[in-house]
């Protein structure tokens, strides 16, 4: 370990730690941690938050869009904020850690500012939000985007499985579904979201903290592979034109082309094939491509790259192919001032810092639209996330704890 971890630092991680343990019990299903955005769960998660920050003497509030929100006042009153959080809704069978780690970690420094009596230059604000994962409506990102003035209206007549309206779901929670397109807030210098890793990095390289540089663009594609099916025993090898085969040698050069620019990945995760019969060669394949990269321009030239191939590898084999987009959103570049300050933060408590981009979404994208954002990435056990298995040590909440402790004390509003 080269990061100097003081007893009083490990005390307070395991502190975090054990509230982390114990806020995973508001769960919407008996004996696996499912929180879905405006669920019963949800309201007792936010309600037990708003409790803790009021042990703290911060009055925090649920805000029009379901966000929990809470605000520790600089030295003087009125002085822009430096916001800090992340989401406390889960994807089902979840973990205790994504997203829920960074929005109590964004409590403990507040606890730890107001515990010495410390107030800062800038006001430090709490937000815990609700809506990131997705799972219960067809929306992501709905308190953020609230809080960046960016809110999407549409997503209230949003129905859940059940049938029931977003716009009412928010509405019996506490927020305010007239109000949550009216909530851009002003006077933000910064936001700030500490985050398990989710990927494998950090533990491979043996470190406990990441500077978010980048999270990742994305583009999908579904792509279309005709050939011509025929028998399997009656066709001989030279005269075949399978579709298939096709689809297989376009997937190693995706692979192949991913392998050669680091951050670059390339995942084929869904693959039809029909007739879909032992004895007959497969005549239509349909096949899914994401790809991502944290610069767009590099994305970009690897989508170039991936169509150009597909269709070259398409006429060699005497198949037709057709590319179709389905999705295609572009990467957020972190505010390099905060990446610097990150870094910097993360050096001065001993810990050698490592830059890398996020593959996956997170609430920072929608606030980066408000303000200069960043995020602190937390090395978790196996890369394992989105997963009842997914695990930090108490060394390693302690460490995220104490840099981004130490980023708050050393931020300064420009
Ligand atoms: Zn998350």
């Amino acid at each position: 370990m080269d990061a100097r971890v003081w007893d009083t630092d490990l005390a307070a991680g395991g502190r975090l730690m054990a509230r982390l343990a114990l806020f995973a019990g508001f769960s919407d299903e008996p004996r696996r941690l499912t929180r879905l955005f405006l669920s019963d769960a949800h309201r007792r998660a936010a309600h037990a938050f708003i409790g803790w920050c009021g042990e703290t003497g911060l009055q925090a509030q649920i805000d029009a869009a379901g966000n929990v929100v809470a605000r520790y006042e600089g030295r003087r009153a009125g002085a822009p904020a430096l916001m800090l959080g992340s989401h406390i809704d889960t994807v089902r069978d979840a973990g205790s850690y994504d997203g829920n780690y960074g929005a109590l970690a964004a409590l403990a420094v507040v606890e730890t500012l107001h515990a010495r009596e410390e107030r800062l230059d800038h006001a430090v604000e709490i937000v815990a939000f609700g809506d990131e994962e997705g799972v219960r409506f067809r929306t992501t990102l709905t308190g953020s985007r609230a809080l960046a003035g960016n809110y999407p209206e549409e997503a209230l007549d949003q129905k859940d499985a059940q049938g029931v309206l977003m716009r009412d779901a928010l509405l019996a929670f506490g927020g305010d579904p007239e109000r949550a397109a009216l909530i851009r807030r002003s006077n933000v210098a910064a936001f700030v979201e500490a985050h398990i890793e989710q990927g494998p990095t950090l533990e491979a390289e043996g470190l406990p903290l990441g500077v978010v540089t980048a999270i990742n663009g994305a583009t999908r594609l579904e792509v279309v592979v005709d050939g011509v099916a025929g028998h399997a025993g009656a066709t001989p090898m030279n005269l075949r034109r399978d579709a298939l085969a096709a689809a297989a040698e376009i997937m190693l050069a995706i692979e192949e082309r991913a392998c050669r620019e680091p951050d670059l990945v390339a995942t084929v995760g869904r693959l039809e094939a029909w007739p879909g019969a032992t004895n007959v060669i497969p005549g239509h394949v349909q096949f899914s491509i994401d790809l991502r990269a944290p610069s767009d321009a590099n994305r970009a030239a690897a989508l170039a790259d991936v169509e150009a191939r597909i269709f070259t590898i398409a006429a060699m084999r005497k198949v037709q192919a057709s590319i179709a987009k389905s999705h295609d959103a572009g990467a957020y570049v972190c505010d390099p001032n905060i990446v610097a300050g990150l870094k910097h933060a993360v050096e001065a408590i001993g810990v050698a810092p490592r830059l890398l981009p996020s593959g996956a979404g997170h609430d920072t994208m929608a606030m980066g639209k408000l303000c200069p954002a960043g995020m602190l990435f937390v090395r978790c056990k196996d890369g394992l996330s989105h997963n009842p298995l997914e695990s930090i040590t108490v060394e390693d909440c302690a460490i995220g704890l104490k840099a981004l402790t130490q980023f708050v004390r050393d931020f300064r509003a420009s």
